[in-house]
């Protein structure tokens, strides 16, 4: 059949028609572990009932205004969110690119406030901060740059977990205004930075005044055992970038500031018509009251540590398994050799789970993941994994 969406993606063979926590049904009523959560997004699983309810009742009440007028609900949004991270002021937009545009916006003014003519960035190698002009300059694929081309310039990359690389660069540029990094590199294979990088990094702009800006669309609200994964490091940043998991599916995004950050925007200086809109805030702060509530953070912890000691037994003397590591929910499995026809098998299998940087099995599942369910997706995985081992040259 032909199709009349426009032909961007590569779609995997199956369409779910509904969810419940960690679990998607298919039309025919096959069920899957979703260890995936639409890529980061459903932290708290599939049609979580109080963010349904949250959602319900804000739709039966007012959908959009727009943010020429007061919106309380993104009010108490804004206040949840900064109280959880130590930040000033939150600007809401709808996906994880429209925070990092504008956070590149915030450095960008940040420089020009200090007189930088050609503000730069530096950027990470492995890094992926979205597909809008600004974000796919400061993302560190060829495959995402190809055809789109000149890319946006004031974009310095570095190697990424390499706090001296970045020091070399504060010894030769006087155009740097701002570090943008992913306290975990999510695309780019689930690279954990040495203990101490995120630390040092914050040294470095302290030292230089460069605005220090975290990009944890994929790895904040819980996911890796803390509200946000720099919380690990005991650090504050001056810009953080939040989506994903913020509406547990209701597209909404956020850029935090703080610190040096905090008086760079005023008024007319960026916008969004859709940002923050009461049904998206109504729908984030039900998610993060929910995680509060329910000490999904600390959960989220506990059974991260649980389905890495798992897969680590279970995967134990395979000899094309290279790694399992992971923080919190956000676990990767690396293999020996490019492995991406898995997903189709693990699917079929009723599994859902990535490849990404070629050999790379990354799983984020649901943070609500009972044990049960947990040692359910660490049988599964190991069983796949050892049979598609045995197919493999070692
Ligand atoms: N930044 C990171 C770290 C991401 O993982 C992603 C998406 O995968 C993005 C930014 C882009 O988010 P979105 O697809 O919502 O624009």
């Amino acid at each position: 059949m032909t199709s009349a969406i426009v032909n961007t993606y590569t779609r995997l063979p199956v369409n779910f028609a509904r969810g419940e926590g960690v679990w998607l049904f298919d039309e025919s009523g096959k069920r899957y572990l979703d260890a995936l959560s639409g890529i980061a997004v459903c932290a708290l699983g599939h049609v979580h009932p109080a963010v349904t309810k949250a959602i319900n009742e804000q739709a039966s009440k007012l959908i959009h205004t727009s943010n020429l007028y007061g919106i309380p609900v993104q009010e108490k949004l804004a206040s949840a969110l900064v109280e959880k991270c130590d930040m000033d002021s939150v600007f809401f937009c709808n996906s994880g690119a429209e925070a990092n545009e504008a956070a590149i916006k915030v450095a960008r003014a940040y420089g020009h406030g200090r007189g930088v003519d050609a503000p730069a960035i530096i950027v990470m190698q492995g890094a992926f901060h979205g597909r809008t002009l600004a974000t796919l300059s400061a993302t560190a694929s060829h495959k995402v740059h190809a055809g789109f081309e000149p890319l946006v310039s004031g974009f310095v990359r570095v190697a990424y977990g390499d706090h001296e690389a970045v020091e070399a660069v504060a010894r030769t540029s006087n155009d740097v205004v701002a570090v943008l990094v992913e306290p975990i590199l999510g695309e780019g294979g689930v690279i954990i930075p040495p203990q101490g990088y995120l630390r040092e990094l914050r040294a470095i702009c302290d030292e230089h005044q460069w605005l220090l800006m975290f990009d944890e669309i994929q790895t904040g609200m819980g996911r890796t055992g803390k509200w946000f994964a720099h919380q690990h490091e005991d650090i504050v940043p001056d810009v953080m970038t939040l989506a994903k998991s913020l509406g547990n599916g209701v597209p909404i995004g956020a850029c935090l500031v703080g610190g040096m950050a905090k008086q760079v925007l005023a008024p007319g200086m960026h916008g969004s018509t859709f940002g923050g809109n009461p049904l998206a805030s109504a729908a984030a702060l039900a998610v993060v009251n929910t995680i509060a509530d329910e000490k999904l953070v600390e959960h989220a912890a506990a059974m991260g540590e649980r389905l890495q000691q798992g897969l680590r037994q279970g995967l134990a003397g395979i000899n094309s398994v290279r790694e399992v590591r992971g923080k919190g929910l956000m676990v990767a499995v690396e293999m020996a050799h490019p492995c991406g026809e898995l997903v189709a098998t693990a699917l079929e299998r009723g599994l859902l789970i990535n490849v990404t940087a070629e050999q790379v099995l990354r799983l984020l599942p649901p943070i609500i993941i009972s044990e049960e369910e947990v040692d359910e997706l660490v049988d599964g995985l190991c069983k796949l994994v050892r049979d598609w081992s045995a197919g493999v040259a070692e």
